[in-house]
This record gives structure tokens, C-alpha cells and sequence, in this order.
């Protein structure tokens, strides 16, 4: 048998594909003939430099074998990688799926979908929505990312903000299980208890926590099995409260400038942080950040929305130069860095999600290596959901997420967004 298929078998493999999908767009269960992606140049999420022809034998969804080309074994059907780049399939660890009408998020998932992401992290919306989302989509009702999502903590006076109360509906705000007020008198055992039972996989801490109450959610939700992410000031708990406490991750990199200023309780003021007199490489800032690589916390820096979204005024002046030096830090003393776009896609200026945005300016802005900003959006998104014994990287074992891109994206990070194929747990969901 010929160990080096043409593009026509490539083609016909697709072909079958498609053909594959039951009525009505809905996925059909996972191949049960074994894929081999044959002779590509393999970039497995880890950082590890690029393998150069490899072969990878995609069987009932999983990795079940990498190898050298043409050493490996043989399959039925065969996608000819020659001139390829396999990277994992993207996650984006910070979106908010929202509660508009549902036509408007499935469109907005299947573009991600399309786009390279084949999970997303939602942090803090109405987990009937989200979990609705994350349900189609393991039915295969919905062609889309997998959705994973968590359960938000805030003091009770963050509950008068109108997205909380959107969030909320049916429930007074602060009392609906995916959203919880919490004080010091909250028993905080059954408030962890309540939100894990809405199916997330993390709790987020928000605003309005003293660092006692980041504490004692964190070290609650530790111990219930889920993951601790936060703002990365809760106003009045500071950063550093948080890396004390054991927080897995925390988000938005502006906002660890706040460990160089007094406490305060204004979450509103949160992005208008004193960048003009907390250095980024002030002593505050970097013992933060060393106190972070230490703990293992990690940063989900979301460059890209504080560079494009938010008004351009003395402050944005100041932040962004701000937030890529502490993100370029953090990278260098060994913080694992998240990538999360905050928004996912807005298809009204991009067909491609935001994911491939913030990757680029990771590189661009925050000086991360390629490979690095690629680690970023697959193994540690993966890791800061929780979901990293499955996804996240290219190793045997793993779910068959990946992306298959028609330039190197260690030499040129922007060659994410030349894709050729998506596989979504050894499904071929691009080209349909
Ligand atoms: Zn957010």
C-alpha cells in the first residue's frame, strides 16, 4: 500500500465527511474509521519547537498515535499534511456568551468555530444560557466551541449593576446560583456548593471582596474541585490578596496595577488604575509578579479589548504601553499566561474571532514568543479551565482538537488565521 496519498484522497475524505452530518446540520457522532493526518509539521501547545513530518492517527476522538511520517500506521482515510502546520485546536479563556436571542450567540459560535476555536471559557454571564450553549453543543445540536463556564462571587453592593440583574432573572440579584452575593457571615460552604452545581467548572471572584472573603471562597472552592479565577483586584482585596489566597488566575492585566496603590472599593474605576506613578517594574509590581510565578497563578492578560475597545484617553495612553511591560514580565519570570479576548467575536468587522487578535498583539505588544502566545491560547487556556487532561494540547490521549494552517505560525504569529482545517474532537468541522 502506498504510504503517501495524493490531495484527491484528502478531498474525498471530506467529501465523506459532510456526508456524514445528519439531517439538519446536526454533527454525527465521532467517526468510528480511524484519520491519519499524514506528514505535517506538528506544534503541540507546549512550547516545544515544531516536529517537523509527523504523522497523527486520529482514532474515536482521540490522539492515538504520533510518529515520524510514514513510520506511523496506516488509515482508512488520510489528510495529506504536506506543507501544513497542526497546532491545537484555539481556546478563548474569557468570553461572555451574553443572553442575546439565541440564533445571534449559535451564529456567533459556529463563526468561532470555524475560526480555529474549539473551546471557550465563559467568565460569568446567566449559567442557563451558557449551560444551554455548552449542552447544544455536546448534542450536537449546535456546531460551536465547547463551552465550559463559572459561577461568579461579589459583594452585595455589586449587585445593584445592571449586568448582574440581566444575568440574573427570576432571582433577586445576588441570589441566583451562578451569581452570588457573598459577606461575612455567608456560609460560604454552601454557596460553593450551590454554584457548582449550575456545571461550572470555576468560580469567579469579582468586586466588592475584602481579601478575608477571597480567601475563604478561594480555599472553599479548592476544596470542592473548582477552579478560582479573579478580577485581578476585587476592590477592596488587592492582588496580592488574591495570590495569597491561591487564586488560579488572574484577569486582566491593567488591573494588577492596583497592588501599587491604596486599596479602594470603586470597582467602577477599575481600568483607571495609577499607571503614571506605579512603574511596571516598580518593586510592588514585580514582587507580584514573582509571587505569582511562585504560587502558579497565572494572568489572562486580554490585551486586545483594553488596546481597541475602551476610549482612547489620557488614561488608555498610559495602560496599554502599562499592561504589555507587566505582561512581557510576567512572561519572563515564568507566570503562565491565559489568552481570553473578553468578547470572542464581532463578525461585523472580522470573520475571524478575536482569539487570533490577542495572540498577535501577545507577540506584538507584550513581546511573547509565537510559540509562547500560541502556548497561551491551547495548553494554559486549557489548564486555567480546568480541562487540560483532555485538551489543550497535541499529545496521545487528547482530544482531537486542532487546526491545521497553511503557513508557520512560530515564524509568523498572524499565520493562525490561515486556516485550512479545524478538527473538534476528531471531527472534521472545516471545510464542511
Ligand atoms: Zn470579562
Amino acid at each position: 500500500m502506498r504510504m503517501i496519498r495524493t490531495r484527491v484522497v484528502f478531498i474525498l475524505t471530506l467529501a465523506a465527511a459532510s456526508a456524514a452530518r445528519g439531517q439538519g446540520g446536526a454533527p454525527a457522532a465521532p467517526r468510528a474509521v480511524p484519520i491519519l493526518v499524514r506528514d505535517v509539521t506538528l506544534i503541540d501547545g507546549t512550547g516545544a519547537p515544531p516536529r517537523a513530518h509527523m504523522d497523527m492517527l486520529i482514532d474515536r476522538g482521540r490522539i492515538a498515535a504520533i510518529a515520524p511520517a510514514a513510520a506511523g500506521p496506516a488509515a482508512d482515510s488520510v489528510i495529506d499534511g504536506r506543507g501544513l502546520y497542526a497546532i491545537p485546536g484555539l481556546i478563548d479563556a474569557h468570553v461572555h456568551l451574553g443572553t442575546d436571542p439565541w440564533a445571534q450567540r449559535a451564529a456567533d459560535l459556529e463563526r468561532a468555530l470555524q475560526g480555529g476555536v474549539t473551546s471557550v471559557f465563559d467568565l460569568a454571564g446567566d449559567a442557563r444560557a451558557t449551560g444551554d450553549l455548552q449542552r447544544a453543543v455536546l448534542a450536537g445540536q449546535l456546531a460551536g466551541p465547547h463551552v465550559y463556564y463559572v459561577a461568579l462571587f461579589g459583594g452585595p453592593r455589586f449587585f445593584t449593576d445592571p449586568r448582574t440583574v440581566d444575568a440574573s432573572r427570576g432571582f433577586a440579584p445576588g441570589a441566583a446560583p451562578w451569581m452570588q452575593a457573598v459577606t461575612d457571615t455567608t456560609d460560604v460552604r454552601q454557596a460553593i456548593a450551590v454554584a457548582r452545581g449550575t456545571g461550572a467548572t470555576g468560580i469567579k471572584l469579582y468586586a466588592a471582596l475584602d481579601s478575608l472573603e477571597d480567601a475563604r471562597l478561594t480555599a472553599e472552592a479548592h476544596r470542592q474541585g473548582l477552579r478560582v479565577i479573579a478580577h485581578a483586584t476585587t476592590f477592596p482585596g488587592r492582588p496580592g490578596d488574591l495570590v495569597a489566597a491561591g487564586a488560579d488566575m488572574l484577569a486582566h492585566a491593567p488591573y494588577l496595577v492596583w497592588q501599587g496603590s491604596p486599596r479602594s472599593d470603586d470597582y467602577q474605576g477599575r481600568a483607571r488604575g495609577d499607571f503614571a506613578h506605579v512603574a511596571a517594574d516598580s518593586p510592588a509590581i514585580t514582587g507580584l509578579l514573582r509571587a505569582m510565578a511562585a504560587r502558579g497563578v497565572a494572568l489572562n492578560p486580554t490585551l486586545w479589548i483594553f488596546a481597541n475597545e475602551l476610549p482612547r484617553d489620557s488614561v488608555s495612553r498610559l495602560r496599554t504601553p502599562w499592561m504589555y511591560a507587566v505582561t512581557r514580565e510576567a512572561q519572563r519570570l515564568g507566570v503562565r499566561i491565559v489568552a481570553g479576548t473578553d468578547e470572542m467575536i464581532a463578525p461585523e468587522r472580522d470573520s475571524l474571532p478575536i482569539l487570533h487578535d490577542e495572540l498577535e498583539v501577545l507577540v506584538r505588544g507584550a513581546g511573547l514568543t509565537p510559540l509562547q502566545a500560541i502556548t497561551a491560547g491551547t495548553a494554559n487556556a486549557a489548564w486555567a479551565i480546568g480541562v487540560d487532561s483532555l485538551r489543550g494540547t497535541l499529545a496521545v490521549g487528547k482530544a482531537a482538537d486542532l487546526v491545521l494552517l497553511g503557513g508557520d505560525p512560530a515564524a509568523d504569529i498572524r499565520n493562525t488565521r490561515a486556516i485550512r482545517l479545524v478538527m473538534q474532537d476528531g471531527r472534521v468541522v472545516r471545510p464542511r
